[in-house]
């Protein structure tokens, strides 16, 4: 049975949170397809990296070692992947939805006339009557993901061409090492076959990375703000609540686009994917857009003036009332219990 390869991202010389995580996912798929799960990472300076990967439970990895490759540039990385894939032709290819996914994604893909889903939040293996033909496809890679708006959750198959091939949101899945952990086997390819000298037509001259400001995904404690807080001097209650409890500060859609706060706090569909231990959703009425990126956290208060609101149905705790009122007595009382 062909393999599943999962491409590993690198960000600032570490591999990126969302390449364990789709290694994760990987290895359950693995083993539902009792096949082996690959990891392909593409870069410079790069011993000893396989046995962060090894802690996943891949069976190979394939490093591609050559200072060329770092910092990533599209051609050379779209040429090894597509090269590769050639030749070892696994059944599923994954990588993240990040920049550099987004960017690689549709050109392995096009060039190896497979298709691709982006933006998954889930993947499965099943199967597919095709009725018209009465042809049985048997296990598929199901990707699924929301489509026309949110509305529909559809589910995408891929049944005549390999490799299948997703793209998943940082977040979505969960990063879960093996407690197994078994050396695997390690190819170092021989770049110099992969690459062709016009894949270093583009040079980089100059590298300028803004420092994002905010990052919400990794806090474990997320006090999350929706249009029911009315204004940007309101979220200021958030914040002082968030920082008194050492969290961050999160948003829905409506509220960044009212301009009460930064886009980069925007949790859901189109913003970042979290699951803190503590979400305090304060005036966010629960749209399947806003859910499909925090319905995992462990705990979620709810606050909201509607005792109706569909937030509430996944919530753990709800306070009826207006966050005005509820949250500087939520700040007022936790300062008295911890003095
Ligand atoms: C393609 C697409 C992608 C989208 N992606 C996202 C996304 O990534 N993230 C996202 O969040 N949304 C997203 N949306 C938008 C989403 O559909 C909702 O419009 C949005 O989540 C609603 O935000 P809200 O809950 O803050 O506002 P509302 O739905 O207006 O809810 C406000 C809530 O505040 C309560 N309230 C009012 N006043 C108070 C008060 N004083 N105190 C307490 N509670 C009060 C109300 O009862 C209500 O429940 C997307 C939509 C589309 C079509």
């Amino acid at each position: 049975m062909n393999n599943i390869c999962v491409y590993c991202e690198l960000d600032e010389g570490k591999i990126a949170d969302v390449s364990f995580e789709l290694l994760s996912k990987g290895r359950k798929l693995a083993g539902q397809l009792d096949c082996k799960l690959e990891a392909l990472l593409i870069g410079h300076n790069l011993s000893g990296f396989e046995k962060q990967l090894f802690q996943y439970g891949t069976d190979i990895v394939y490093i591609a070692d050559d200072k060329r490759l770092s910092p990533y540039t599209t051609f050379p990385h779209t040429s090894i992947i597509v090269n590769l894939f050639r030749e070892t032709k696994p059944q599923i290819g994954l990588m993240g939805a990040t920049t550099i996914g987004r960017d690689l994604g549709p050109r392995v893909s096009s060039a190896l006339a497979s298709g691709l889903t982006a933006d998954c939040t889930e993947l499965e293996i099943g199967d597919h009557e095709e009725k018209k033909s009465n042809k049985i496809y048997k296990n598929l890679l199901y990707q699924i993901r929301p489509a026309f708006g949110g509305n529909i959750i559809a589910t995408i198959i891929n049944p005549e061409h390999k490799p299948q091939m997703a793209t998943v949101r940082e977040g979505v899945m969960k990063k879960e090492p093996v407690t197994d952990y078994r050396e695997g086997k390690m190819i170092i390819l021989d770049v110099k076959k992969y690459l062709d000298d016009t894949d270093f037509a583009v040079k980089i001259i100059d590298r300028h990375i803004e420092k994002s400001r905010i990052n919400i995904k990794n806090s474990p404690v997320i006090v999350s703000g929706g249009y029911g807080v009315g204004s940007a001097d309101n979220f200021n209650l958030l914040f002082d609540l968030a920082s008194l409890i050492g969290g961050e500060v999160g948003a829905s859609r409506a509220a960044v686009d009212a301009g009460f706060t930064d886009r980069a706090r925007q949790v859901g569909q189109t913003g970042v994917t979290v699951r803190p231990k503590l979400y305090i959703a304060c005036g966010i009425s629960g749209q399947i857009q806003h859910l499909a990126g925090m319905q995992e956290s462990k705990i979620i208060i709810s606050v909201n003036t509607d005792p109706n609101a569909p937030i509430n149905k996944i919530a753990n705790y709800v306070i009826h009332g207006r966050i005005e009122t509820v949250l500087p007595k939520m700040i007022k009382y936790y300062k008295a219990n911890t003095k």
